[in-house]
């Protein structure tokens, strides 16, 4: 199995890299208690938080919410091949991990526009001999490039169903860079059996008071996002058939947890929803 391909950078990383302005890879990171970030990210982080305290167990439980939807792909669902648009930096359990636990030779596409995630590409690249893993520096606003790209063609046989991962990075694209049209040209590459796994950041399950603090610190936290309610988030998945129970606070879906220790969906303002191609 080719390991170690994808990452093959015109510069290296850490080039591309620029400190003082905070990115979601980063912030991201720092809310899960990495150490991969920097000061601005912390301060944008610290922001976000000031006002919804319950970032860092948002964070978390969609973490959890990727892994049951990767479990539940690679094990009730069969799929062996994932295109992950939106990676992160390396946080173990990662996507390969869990799905080759289950099958050893499932195969993954990781793919990230940070170049820190880039520069942390090799903790993706610990595929099982059975499988696969590539990492491929692109941006999710350029799906033809995504889908065309040599490593992700060497690594998906796009004949045979895929995981299509938007774990956490729709909310990252604003209406001007047509979210919905992205998704849609990525869903048509995929063959019927194909799935799409997304979660997607809402002002939906807070309390007014919350909601209406959500503008104003995308301002301060200098990371824009665009929160979505279930009518937006269903419109990803026009025509896909949704698995039970449908779009749901990451917290319920397919929750291993008992009802009563399980995180409220308010500590957790996202949805998630796994959905099937016919
Ligand atoms: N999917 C992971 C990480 C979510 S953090 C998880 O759920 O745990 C969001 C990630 O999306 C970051 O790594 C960020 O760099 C990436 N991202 C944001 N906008 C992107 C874009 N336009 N193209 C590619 N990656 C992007």
């Amino acid at each position: 199995a080719d390991t170690t391909s994808g990452v093959r950078p015109e510069q290296p990383p850490s080039a591309r890299i620029d400190p003082s302005v905070p990115h979601p890879a980063r912030r991201y990171d720092y809310w899960l208690g990495g150490k991969d970030n920097f000061a601005a990210d912390r301060r944008s982080g610290d922001a976000v938080a000031a006002a919804y305290p319950a970032i860092r167990t948002t964070v978390i439980e969609n973490r959890r919410f990727m892994q049951r939807a990767t479990r539940y792909l690679a094990g009730t669902a069969g799929v062996r091949q994932f295109l992950d648009i939106g990676t992160g930096i390396p946080t173990s359990p990662n996507l390969h991990e869990i799905a080759q636990e289950i099958a050893a030779d499932s195969r993954v596409a990781y793919v990230d526009n940070d170049p820190i995630v880039l520069a942390h590409a090799r903790a993706l690249l610990t595929s099982k001999p059975e499988g696969a893993t590539a990492y491929v520096d692109a941006d999710l606003r350029d799906p033809e490039r995504i889908l065309s790209h040599p490593e992700v063609r060497a690594t998906i046989d796009f004949d045979r169903p895929v995981g299509l991962m938007l774990v956490a990075i729709l909310h990252f694209l604003t209406d001007a860079d047509d979210p919905h049209g992205i998704t849609r040209r990525l869903i048509e590459a995929l063959p019927s059996g194909s799935y799409v796994v997304i979660s997607h950041a809402t002002t939906d399950l807070v309390p007014r008071e919350v909601a209406a603090t959500a503008a104003p610190v995308t301002t301060t936290s200098m990371i824009d996002m665009a929160f979505r309610t279930s009518g937006e988030v269903a419109a990803f998945l026009d025509g896909l058939e949704l698995v039970p129970p449908g779009i749901s606070p990451i917290t319920e879906w397919h929750s291993d947890a008992p009802p009563e220790h399980r995180t409220p969906a308010a500590q957790a303002s996202m949805y998630g929803v796994v959905a099937r191609k016919p």
